[in-house]
């Protein structure tokens, strides 16, 4: 018999549908995947030497729970370098990626009765790993025609006194919005005034584009800086996706809480994935001008392809590799004798009769919209989009 936990758990459904995917292209079906987030390009030569040199060097053996301290000074260099921002080792831990680095901080901060913020759309994670910290999430509805912003006013209509924290990621999965500085400066008084704290998971900081820049919302004051964790990671800036190494900056007695957790269930991250990012956050940064160009080049193809489609419409990300069309006018429509009236139906229609992957917009808390990772190659992009035209032309 189950536990109730895991009884209530569904796996992440950003992951279910990338493996329903490769299971399809294993039987030979030609399938264009716009499923999982993960970048296209091979993780850059420097950190795989890295790598490959720690294995010959027989550094394969258990490291510090919480991470090796070159890698912690590297990640202090980068907060430094990138952020303004000043850590000691003891505020730094390092796991076994971003996500990992979120589950502990929950497992560390959240108890039965706790009250968590999350703006909506969110990634498809963050609640269940709320839940599963026995806290309550609570969703802040942030709308298209806002620019997807929390301001103060929307804000103050969700705190309460049971509120513990709100979770921001900017650029944001899945729809690539990032909170402007104003906002972040009201969220920060606000956090500091009602006493919550500030989790910031800024893993796609570097994949931002136009005008846009990355503030940490830690980089505004010291005072929030107190009340705030970034989660961040090596997995989307290097594509990196596969090494596993997520890391966290923040008050010492939250991560000396995460360390313990860490070092009762997975002990440090991998010895050989520490070294690759040491290589990673130390060494040439080149790699990532060239993916944001090719990521630029396919988002300005999606949008303005969604855009010319009849009854759809598309928010232009500003940073991440995400697309989160708008299909609200489409649904009701019927494609021969059944009702397309959820995402999840379209998402379903896409992939067993258009051989698209796709994931439906209501796992990430909106229905009505799709969510597709453009992390992927030109040619899948043209093949699905393509698909995409005609189903929805075939729908009446
Ligand atoms: N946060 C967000 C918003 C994400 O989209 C992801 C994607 N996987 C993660 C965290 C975690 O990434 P990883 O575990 O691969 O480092
Ligand atoms: N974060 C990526 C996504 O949203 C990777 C899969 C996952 O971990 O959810 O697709």
């Amino acid at each position: 018999m189950l536990s109730k936990r895991a009884h209530a758990l569904k796996p992440s459904p950003t992951l279910a549908i990338s493996a329903k995917e490769k299971a399809l292209k294993a039987q030979g079906v030609d399938i264009a995947g716009f499923g999982a987030g993960e970048p296209d390009f091979d993780t850059p030569a420097h950190i795989k030497e890295a790598a490959i040199k720690a294995i010959n060097e027989g550094f394969t053996k258990y490291t510090p729970v919480s991470g090796i301290d070159p890698l912690k000074d590297a990640i202090i260099e980068k907060f430094k370098r990138d952020n303004g921002l000043e850590y000691k080792r003891e505020e730094i831990i390092v796991s076994c990626g971003g996500k990992h680095s979120l589950y502990n901080l929950f497992q560390a901060l959240f108890d039965e009765g706790d009250e968590v913020l999350i703006p909506s759309p969110f990634w498809v994670s963050y609640p269940p790993m709320v839940e599963l910290a026995g806290a309550k999430p609570v969703i802040i509805e942030t709308e298209e025609a806002d620019d997807y912003q929390i301001t103060e006013k929307l804000l103050k209509k969700h705190i309460t006194k049971h509120t513990k924290a709100i979770i921001l990621n900017y650029p944001s999965n899945p729809v690539g919005s990032v909170f402007t500085l104003k906002n972040l400066e009201a969220i920060g008084k606000m956090a500091i005034e009602k006493g919550f704290y500030i989790i910031s998971d800024e893993i796609y900081e570097k994949l931002i584009y136009d005008e846009y820049v990355h503030t940490s919302i830690a980089s505004i004051d010291k005072a929030i800086k107190e009340r705030t964790i970034i989660c961040h990671g090596v997995s989307k800036t290097y594509s990196m996706t596969g090494w596993r190494i997520g890391f966290t900056a923040g008050p010492k007695e939250i991560i000396g809480a995460m360390s313990n957790i860490q070092s009762q269930s997975t002990s440090n991250p991998t010895s050989i994935s520490q070294k690759a990012a040491i290589a990673a956050l130390n060494g040439p940064q080149e790699s990532i001008a060239m993916m944001l160009e090719q990521f630029k080049k396919r988002r300005d193809f999606l949008v303005s392809g969604f855009r010319s489609i009849e009854g759809v419409t598309c928010y232009n990300p500003k940073g991440a590799f995400y697309v989160f069309p708008n299909f609200k006018k489409v649904l009701g429509r019927r494609y021969i004798e059944k009702t397309i009236d959820t995402s999840a139906a379209l998402t379903t229609l896409l992939l067993e009769e258009f051989h698209t992957a796709v994931v439906p917009g209501i796992e990430f808390g909106k229905e009505g919209y799709l969510r597709l990772s453009y992390a992927t190659s030109m040619e899948v992009i043209e093949k699905g989009l393509e698909r995409i035209k005609k189903a929805i032309s075939a729908l009446e």
